[in-house]
């Protein structure tokens, strides 16, 4: 192994290793890593999802531009490389539901932004509880939104198939290698590998997930920021359960300025249903247990109590917020009722297998808010990506086109080529569709 890289990426979820995947069809003699703590790609929240390729009708085309553009392409550009790949994909479509009026009112705007983010009429169409009920007879609702362009797949076997294709392109993969120190010297930086191998490398992309605030603050960066992390947890429905619907359901979320969803009831792309996620406030983005939770309490406490986040943890709809999700951790019943609600012929006895835990940290500035949006912070030797929540999975593709294109045109990092073919795909036909 070489100890001098042109390029580290720190990261080896769906972001990082399909920024890897472009960076190596248009770089053949530049020397690139992708640095993953965990023995495999796609370990952590990349792996641990709903499965969504979520088409963009719930994010504001105002504060959520690049999420929904990228979701947007997304679709299109899974679909393909899942058929190179025989990655599993199925446009299976989501049923958005209003419970009441204020609900109806809310998909309303939901069918706007769908239709402003690129979906056609032929994608989505806004339904009563009449016409729903002939196509889903359990399903109890007020009015519903139904988004036919939307699928299922396994994020996992694409981020695979990235890094098998990245690999091909001459990118390194260190797996089981988790960055503990870097520091610039001599205009390079010294990154050091689990504290006891040094590398070096030009030029950092921080793609950490629930780790790239604290990356980028050791390196100096986005010190108005800091994260909370909340874990989503699932419960699996027994087999009897996999035909109560056709497909997957979503509620309109009670707190709509928060960055998460309440649960929903999931059709998996192999066919399994399941009920989730919540978002528990954790102290961790590793807190899938108590132990984690418990080491990282002080210090994540410290730090919130220092920054902006400070304001959000006493702000009384955030605590409202936090109970309930604390409270839907803690019972079976309370998280499954939120979903009875809309389909009532579930019976929490028959529920009893829990799912695969995942975390998303999300980003909050120094007021105390929530950013909706992707956080782009960088300068001549490090660029970083913070707050890459949902429906970052479905979008990893274009966006990571649009960081590639970002950094050569910043001349940040210049790829040998601008604009080779990447797959199926010519590099400026991404860049293109996603002018913003
Ligand atoms: C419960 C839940 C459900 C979701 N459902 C969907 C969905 O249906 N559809 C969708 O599009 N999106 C969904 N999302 C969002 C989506 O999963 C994320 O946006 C996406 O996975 C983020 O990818 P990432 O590569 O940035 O992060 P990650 O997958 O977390 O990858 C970051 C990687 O960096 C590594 N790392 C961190 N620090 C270091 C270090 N110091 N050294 C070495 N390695 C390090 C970590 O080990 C990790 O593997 C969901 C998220 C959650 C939490």
């Amino acid at each position: 192994m070489t100890h001098n890289f042109d390029l580290v990426i720190i990261g080896g979820g769906i972001l990082g290793t399909s920024i890897s995947y472009f960076l190596g069809f248009l770089n053949k003699t530049k020397k690139i890593a992708v640095i993953e703590q965990a023995h495999s790609v796609a370990f952590h929240t990349s792996g641990r999802n709903t499965g969504k390729v979520h088409a963009p009708y719930l994010y504001n085309p105002e504060k959520k531009k690049m999420f929904a553009k990228a979701a947007f392409h997304g679709y299109e550009m899974w679909e393909e490389y899942s058929k190179l790949k025989s990655v599993p994909f199925k446009k299976d479509g989501v049923i958005e539901v209003s419970l009441d009026e204020k609900g109806n009112k809310v998909l309303e705007k939901y069918l706007k932004w769908g239709k402003q983010n690129g979906l056609e009429d032929i994608d989505i169409k806004l339904m009563d509880k009449n016409e729903l009920k002939k196509i889903e007879p359990e399903i109890k609702c007020e009015s519903a939104l139904y988004v036919y362009k939307d699928g299922s797949t396994d994020y996992s076997k694409f981020t695979d198939a990235l890094m098998q294709d990245s690999k091909n392109n001459g990118i390194n993969f260190l797996l089981d290698t988790k960055v503990t120190n870097i520091k610039k010297i001599d205009g390079r930086w010294k990154i050091t590998l689990n504290n006891e191998h040094v590398i070096f490398a030009n030029f950092i992309i921080n793609a950490a997930g629930g780790e790239a605030v604290d990356i980028a603050h050791k390196l100096d960066v986005g010190e108005t920021f800091t994260d909370v992390h909340f874990r989503g947890e699932y419960w699996r429905a027994p087999k009897e359960y996999n035909s109560l619907t056709k497909t997957s359901v979503y509620s309109v979320p009670e707190y709509p300025d928060y960055p998460f969803l309440d649960p929903h009831w999931i059709i998996r792309v192999d066919g399994s249903c399941e009920i989730g996620p919540n978002a528990v406030p954790v102290f961790s983005p590793y807190g899938y247990n108590k132990t984690e939770n418990i080491k990282e309490f002080i210090p994540k406490m410290l730090e919130m109590l220092k920054s902006g986040a400070r304001k959000a943890i006493f702000d009384k709809q955030f605590q409202e917020l936090a109970i309930n999700e604390i409270q839907s951790s803690m019972s079976k019943s309370a998280m499954i009722s939120r979903v009875k609600r809309f389909l009532p012929k579930i019976d929490v006895e028959k529920i009893t297998e829990k799912g695969t835990a995942g975390i998303r940290s999300s980003v909050i500035n120094n007021e105390g808010k929530f950013v909706p949006d992707v956080i782009l912070e960088g300068d001549t030797m490090s660029f970083h990506i913070l707050n890459y929540n949902s429906p970052g999975a479905t979008g990893a593709l274009p966006f990571s086109a649009y960081v590639v294109d970002h950094l050569n045109r910043q001349g940040m990092f210049e790829s040998e080529n601008s604009d080779a073919r990447c797959g199926p795909w010519k590099f400026s036909n991404i860049i293109e569709k996603l002018a913003l």
